[in-house]
């Protein structure tokens, strides 16, 4: 028996299959949407079984050091410039920060090119910051599981972090007698949007202003706030939403994403970090300047462990789990109706339609969006008014 994928949603495209084959039967293809599928050569497959083994995208995936319920926390980085250039409280650099200080390298969705996004490996501080910050777009793992038990192997302490099938497909190909070393962080995940509408909307959007895009953001709360999601491109200050307009109808996102087995409280990471929805309800005060916060779901022992060594940096304050429960701790986002439509018009019809078809906001969706700002804004000054 081999990997060879039967239905699209089984498969979350991270590559440890292909890495784990050591006859090199496996190929990573990509489909018409920019997402990678393994492709097995029967040539070279010996059927051991070994790139099957290794897959944890499945409901039974592994949870064995996990604590029974995680423990839930909020917090926000002391420092403002590693709050404002994070996407939620600003966690995840302060767990680089430690790890890099402590000999580790640190694994994290970056750029290559031209903003493709792929993971990649981090020894300093300054090489961290790159991973910073959400990128709604999936991350290319092909080439790095190798390199991350090769480190392992070496001695070194490990940070891994990314999605929760990310993070689960790492912690199996490692396998158990590497593990100590390695510590995983997952965020909480909405699903990945397609990397060919990515590379296509960056086109779309150079074409159209006839210049080079030199920085990307895919959400500015410096401008903002955190609460809003909107990007933000730099040639010098043009702010769209059309992208993020499209990751909210879900249209792009990965077939496995719409069935993810990973959206629940029983993460297969040491650490789970995530924005904090409802932090009003543990401390009305916490983010009253709307700058962000992070949820901290601390799954292992390891993980409240590694967690608390960070606390000099951070402002904590403990939550209840029942506080926290977002939608993608519950269940994955629904497939949306047109979502087949969509691909087959993506691919037959081109990008241009699709903009034209699918990406552009209703009056009242605009009204509606117009409306939860206003609301939001109102609550906001309210608590400011009451709390200061
Ligand atoms: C596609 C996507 C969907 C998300 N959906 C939700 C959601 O529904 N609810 C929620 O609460 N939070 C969601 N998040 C997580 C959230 O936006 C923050 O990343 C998280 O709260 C960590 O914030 P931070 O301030 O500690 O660190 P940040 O600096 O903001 O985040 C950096 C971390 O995110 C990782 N990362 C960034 N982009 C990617 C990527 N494309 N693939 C894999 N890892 C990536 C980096 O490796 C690093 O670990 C999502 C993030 C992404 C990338």
């Amino acid at each position: 028996m081999n990997i060879s994928i039967k239905s699209k949603s089984q498969c979350c495209g991270c590559g440890a299959c292909k890495s784990v084959c050591g006859t090199h039967a496996i190929t990573m293809v990509e489909d018409g949407m920019g997402f990678k599928y393994p492709v097995v050569n029967p040539d070279k497959c010996t059927d051991c079984g070994l790139c099957l083994k290794k897959c944890d995208f499945i409901p039974e995936y592994s949870k064995i050091d996990n604590f029974e319920e995680p423990l839930a926390f909020g917090a926000r980085h002391k420092d403002n410039e590693e709050l404002m250039t994070s996407r939620s409280g600003g966690v995840f650099a302060a767990l680089a920060d430690k790890c890099i200080k402590d000999g580790g390298v640190v694994y994290g969705a970056g750029f290559k090119g031209h903003f493709r996004v792929c993971h990649k490996r981090a020894t300093t501080v300054n090489e961290t910051k790159e991973f910073k910050g959400s990128k709604y777009v999936q991350s290319d793992t092909e080439d790095i599981f190798d390199a991350v038990k090769a480190d392992l192997k070496n001695g070194l302490k490990v940070l891994f972090s990314g999605t929760p099938c990310q993070v689960a497909n790492v912690k199996a190909f490692v396998g158990p007698k590497l593990r100590e070393n390695l510590f995983l962080v997952d965020i909480i995940c909405h699903g990945v949007p397609s990397p060919k509408f990515w590379k296509d909307y960056l086109n779309y959007l150079e074409a159209k202003e006839n210049r080079k895009v030199s920085n990307v953001n895919f959400r500015n709360k410096e401008k903002y706030g955190w609460t809003s999601h909107k990007e933000s491109f730099k040639y010098e200050g043009c702010y769209t939403y059309t992208y993020t307009y499209t990751f909210y109808k879900h249209y792009t996102f990965r077939d496995s994403c719409y069935e993810c087995p990973f959206c629940n409280t029983h993460r297969p990471s040491d650490l789970t970090l995530g924005d904090f929805w409802g932090w009003e309800k543990t401390n009305p005060t916490f983010n009253l300047d709307d700058k962000g916060c992070s949820l901290i779901l601390c799954n292992t022992p390891k993980g409240l462990k590694v967690f608390k060594e960070t606390w000099e940096n951070l402002h904590v304050i403990t939550a209840a789990l029942e506080d926290c429960m977002q939608t993608h701790l519950k269940k994955p986002t629904k497939r949306p109706e047109l979502r087949e439509k969509f691909e087959n018009d993506y691919n037959n019809k081109g990008f241009d339609y699709i903009i034209k078809q699918y990406c552009r906001e209703t009056f009242f969706e605009r009204l509606r969006k117009h409306l939860g700002v206003a609301k939001r804004k109102a609550i906001q000054r309210y608590r400011i008014f009451k709390y200061k």
